[in-house]
This record gives C-alpha cells, structure tokens and sequence, in this order.
C-alpha cells in the first residue's frame, strides 16, 4: 500500500469514527452478500453453498443506494466468496460512487497480479483474509502453504489495506499456527488480528493454558488499534460472559443475497425484513433491542461498531419494548378522545 494512500484511509477512518460519535442515526457498518456461493467447504462454516447464482449488479446497485440512503459509512461484501460474483469490481465503484467505504473478506484463493490491479481501479479500500491453519486438513483448506503466493502478490501490488485474521480456540488443533499465520502478515507488511472462537458444541470453554500464551503473543504482533477494540475477546479466552450493547440491525446491518436485513451472519431471520422496506423505525428499534446472544458473541466487526455507542443509550428486551410501545399507543389514543 502506497503511503499516500496509507494516509488517505487513515483520514476516512478518522472522519467516519468522528461521525459514528456525533451521530447515532446512521448505519456504520453494512455487510452484504453479492453471492453464496464459496469455492471451498470449511468444516465449520454456515455461510455459504455451492450451487447459487450471484445477484445481479443491477439488485446490487439498488441496495447499494439504499444503504447509501441510511447514511452507511462503510459497505463490506462478503460471502462465500465474492471474489467469484463476475461483476465485483462494478459492485465496488458503485460503493465508492456512493462516497461510502468499500471493504472485502475473502478467502485469498482468487488473488492474481492482474486481478489486484483490477480491484485497486475499481477503488478497494481494505481486504480481510482469514486463515485457518499452516497446512491444510479436513477441516480448513484456508492454509497459508496454500494461500502464501497470494499474500506475496497481494504485498507487491495491493494499494489497499489489508489484514490478516487468524483464529485459536474451538479445539483447533495446531493453536501455534496462529502465531505462525500473524509472524508471516507482519513479515509482508500487513495488518493483522485474532478471532477466538468458540467450542465445537457452541459453547464458552476458557482457552488453555498454551493458546492463551498463544493468543496474547499474537495479539502483541497485531494491528494496536483492534487489539484496543477488541478488549472483549480477553473475557471470551477466559470463557467468561462479556457485558456489552450489541446495535445489530441499526448501527450494523447484514444484509443476505436475499436483500434481507439480519442482525448477523449467525442470526439470520432476526428481524428479516427486505432492505428496501427497513425505515428509520426498524433502525431505532433495534438499536434499542438487548440481543440475548450478546454476553457469549465473538463477532469482532459489531463488537467493534457496539464500542461506538456502548457509552450511551441503554438497551431493552423485546419485551419492554413492547411494553413501551402499548404505553405510547395508549396515550396517544388518549389524547385524541381528550382533543374530541
Ligand atoms: S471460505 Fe469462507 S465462506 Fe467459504 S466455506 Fe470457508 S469460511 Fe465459509
Ligand atoms: S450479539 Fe453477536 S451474535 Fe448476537 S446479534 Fe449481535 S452480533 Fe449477532
């Protein structure tokens, strides 16, 4: 990356942070899925199939502009794997277009000199890749054996950011990896941080003695300012509850090749209304909303949007909220009997 462009993303981050503070009615963070479908099959992912099409440009557009219309800071498209949507590059001028962030996870597989240079046109701000292991097994084939070439061409012709996530936990079974993965990103001059994750069953075990000793090494290597964010995850490798206030559904959207919103990626049907459709009302709803699964969830992007408005506006359960409303119905009612 370039250290003009460098500086250039380090401002857009300053100013859309700045924003998020001083405004709490617009939506920081929109994931959306241009394609299910995914070239590989990790053993633990819920997030993608082999057979769909990808959504056409001209859907992409329209849900681009509406999230536009919701004040969006920064659009970032995943999957599956987007790199196999044949119109990407198209999907992220519109996001630039649209003066909004673009950003990308993928698995790395589809990275070549040409195709980075494509993706630098088209005006890609920032990339996550994720790797799993250092060789591949059953489980994971998102390896860096497999993936290294494409770091180096990705650290030779890359003017975006990029980062490289590695996970530990949930009975992976070489934590060492991790470190190993976070050792090689920094080699190459990328940014890089550590998801931990939960158990096999979905449950919150503590992490050993060796992957803490692991997690907090490679925490010290990685990118200052999510190992700030991320201060949660230090709870999760204790396996204790983390207290925060989860702003799904307003602040952060995820939106499913569908062009539904959902809180997440692992609570899709909650709230499930079409894009098109979300108001404002459904914005402030569920910012208010308390998400039962919040206390044991390892999402890094919300936690880090959450961090935004943790300070302000305390949440309620649905059903307070649905108490509140009665109320308001009520007195409103009220007062047109009163004005007749
Ligand atoms: S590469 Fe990503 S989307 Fe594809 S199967 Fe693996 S985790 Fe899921
Ligand atoms: S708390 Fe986590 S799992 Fe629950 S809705 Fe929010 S992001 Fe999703």
């Amino acid at each position: 990356m370039r250290k003009s462009t460098f500086l250039k993303w380090k401002l857009r981050q300053a100013a859309f942070i700045t924003r998020a503070l001083a405004s709490t009615n617009h939506v920081v963070l929109a994931h959306i899925i241009p394609m299910r479908r995914c070239n590989l099959a990790c053993g633990y992912c819920n997030e993608y199939d082999q057979t769909s099409k990808p959504v056409s440009l001209e859907v992409m557009k329209k849900r681009l502009d509406k999230l536009a219309e919701l004040g969006t800071s920064i659009v970032t498209i995943s999957g599956g794997e987007p790199m196999m949507h044949p119109e990407l590059d198209r999907i992220i001028r519109h996001i630039r277009s649209r003066g909004m962030i673009a950003g990308l996870i993928s698995n790395g597989y589809y990275f070549t000199p040409d195709r980075i240079k494509r993706l630098n046109e088209a005006g890609l701000d920032s990339l996550q890749i994720s790797i799993d292991n250092v060789a591949p097994d059953e489980v994971s084939r998102k390896s860096l054996r497999v993936l290294d070439k494409k770091l180096r061409y990705l650290a030779e012709h890359a003017d975006f950011h990029i980062n490289i996530n590695s996970v530990i936990g949930g009975g992976i079974k070489q934590p060492e990896d991790a470190l190993t993965v976070a050792q090689r990103a920094v080699e190459l001059g990328f940014s890089t941080t550590v998801g931990v994750i939960h158990d096999e069953d979905g449950t919150l075990k503590p992490l050993t003695e060796k992957e803490k000793e692991i997690f907090h090494a490679v925490k010290k290597l990685g990118n200052k300012d999510h190992a700030r964010l991320n201060w949660f995850q230090d709870s999760i490798a204790e396996g204790k509850p983390y207290e925060w206030r989860c702003r799904s559904g307003s602040r952060y959207l995820y939106i499913c090749e569908d062009g539904l919103v959902h809180w997440c990626s692992q609570q899709r049907g909650y709230p499930g209304i079409p894009l098109e459709d979300y108001s404002m009302e459904d914005f402030k709803r569920e910012y208010k909303t308390e998400k039962w699964c919040a206390p044991t969830c390892t999402i890094q992007c919300v936690h880090q949007v959450g961090i935004l408005d943790n300070w302000r506006d305390p949440q309620m359960t649905p059903v307070q909220i649905r108490r509140e409303q009665k109320q308001k119905e009520k007195e409103r009612v009220g007062e047109v009997l009163r004005a007749d």
